[in-house]
């Protein structure tokens, strides 16, 4: 591919397409890198440059690009059955089995699924279902959902609400009614001279206070992610998650795991909820669930949430896309592969140890004051002063982030903190690469800060 056709396409981005989170002026100014296949860990663009995905897409293809069996398993189902939905008392049988392969792999007592086509619906979903069960239960008054600061549950109305991204609320005038947060477990960046579980406790604490403030009785369910994605992979001290279930059991309030970034290994289990022993009652689900393929979400529903549901007369909820045929089918396959090539099972003996140690050796780095991560996440936090974690002045993340793509990876940036979440398949030999071209980044990019 040339030149002439990159101009092209370039052109018709700026004549006709607003993409999602950008900066129209600033982008139509510089032209979209136009990407073209994918295969395994890498992409390319249409210059041929060939880049290694740190990102796995958008924290999603987790098989990697370019299973054909997902091709295959698309086709069929188009050719029998591509749309049907599932209101109205019918069902199809790939809705039918993958609920049940999603049931099979969700922690005990998770039997039921909502499906969405998105994480964003899914968390419209969750919302509007936990109302929907207090309401039922004869406790209307429990609406409120307390959600952090920082937090990422999508970018529909509902979604942003109950994210806690400050910039989405006032771009929008939101939040919608009912909806409270507390403050995010980032210790490297809000942890100050406490130590971390110090820390943790006390912003585990902070559940407990806004319940008090608003009232057991207003109070409908807490969210959170297991470990927040698009805020930062912010990983939560040790001590967060118990004292987070130690206050949830003192109130009657329902618990909401948004799994969308962390279900299907991410951590090297099945769940974030696994990894961490939580139990939560909603667990909203989307990317890695059809690896990516095609768009599908859901939420996972605890059981005795069903039984309320089940005298709660008609749910007035559901999308045209809900359970939809061909990407059930597909999603069907995803998750058999991730079991029968036993993916997890080498990311938590074998590829995300060896991840982990390699990307702390960036730790060294004159640029780098933290470096953390878990299972297939990582983060690297940008200082000018490793002592006092002072910031460079300027977005130093979103140079980084450029020289990473000029030299073959994508690692995003969310202010100056670099991430990473690659494909789950991603092997030993890939993730040298990865943390090589991370390093030579961190170099270019502090070059120019010295500058
Ligand atoms: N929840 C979490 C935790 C997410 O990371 C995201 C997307 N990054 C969403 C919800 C929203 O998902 P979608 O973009 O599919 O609507």
């Amino acid at each position: 591919m040339s030149e002439s056709n990159t101009l092209h396409w370039q052109n018709l981005s700026r004549e006709h397409l607003l993409p999602p989170f950008s900066d129209y002026r600033e982008l139509n100014a510089k032209g979209a890198r136009i990407i073209t296949r994918a295969s395994g860990v890498y992409l390319w663009d249409s210059k041929g440059n060939r880049i290694l995905d740190g990102m796995a897409g958008l924290w999603c293809v987790n098989i990697g690009y370019g299973r054909e069996e997902l091709v295959e398993a698309a086709a069929r189902q188009m050719r029998e059955l591509p749309y049907y939905n599932l209101f109205f008392q019918t069902a199809h049988t790939p809705a039918l089995e993958l609920a049940n392969a999603i049931a099979g792999i969700a922690p005990i007592g998770m039997d039921h699924v909502f499906f969405t086509g998105s994480g964003s619906e899914s968390n419209d979903t969750v919302l509007r279902m936990v109302r929907h069960y207090w309401m039922t239960k004869g406790q209307p008054q429990k609406q409120v959902i307390i959600g952090r600061w920082n937090g990422y549950h999508g970018s529909t109305v509902a979604g942003a609400s109950l994210g806690g991204m400050k910039a989405m609320h006032e771009q929008a005038g939101l939040l919608i009614s009912g909806i409270e947060h507390i403050d995010q477990p980032y210790w490297y960046g809000e942890g100050d001279d406490l130590d971390p579980d110090e820390f943790g406790i006390r912003v585990a604490e902070q559940l407990e206070q806004k319940i008090l403030e608003v009232g057991e009785d207003k109070v409908a369910a807490f969210i959170a992610e297991p470990i927040q994605g698009a805020g930062g992979v912010i990983i939560p001290p040790d001590s967060y998650w118990p004292k987070i279930r130690e206050i949830l059991a003192r109130y009657d309030i329902l618990f909401i795991a948004d799994e969308v970034i962390c279900g299907f290994g991410r951590t090297g289990e099945w769940f974030g909820s696994d990894y961490y022993g939580n139990a939560p009652d909603l667990m909203p689900i989307a990317k890695g669930l059809t690896s990516g393929y095609l768009p599908m979400g859901g939420v996972i529903v605890r059981d005795k949430v069903v039984q309320v549901l089940n005298e709660g007369g008609e749910f007035y909820h559901g999308f045209t896309y809900s359970g939809h045929p061909v990407a059930a089918a597909v999603a069907l396959e995803n998750l058999r592969i991730l079991k029968e090539e036993n993916i997890l099972e080498r990311v938590k003996a074998k590829t995300s140890p060896y991840l982990q140690k390699r990307w702390r050796e960036l730790a060294d780095h004159p640029l780098v004051g933290e470096v953390r991560g878990l299972g297939m996440l990582g983060a690297l936090e940008l200082v000018k002063d490793k002592q006092t974690r002072e910031r460079f002045p300027g977005a130093i993340g979103m140079r980084c982030r450029e020289h990473c793509l000029d030299n073959g990876l994508v690692m995003r940036a969310v202010g100056d903190t670099m991430i990473i979440s690659p494909p789950l398949v991603i092997n030993e030999e890939e993730i040298d690469e990865l943390v090589t071209k991370a390093r030579l980044c961190l170099d270019l990019t502090a070059r120019d800060a010295r500058a």
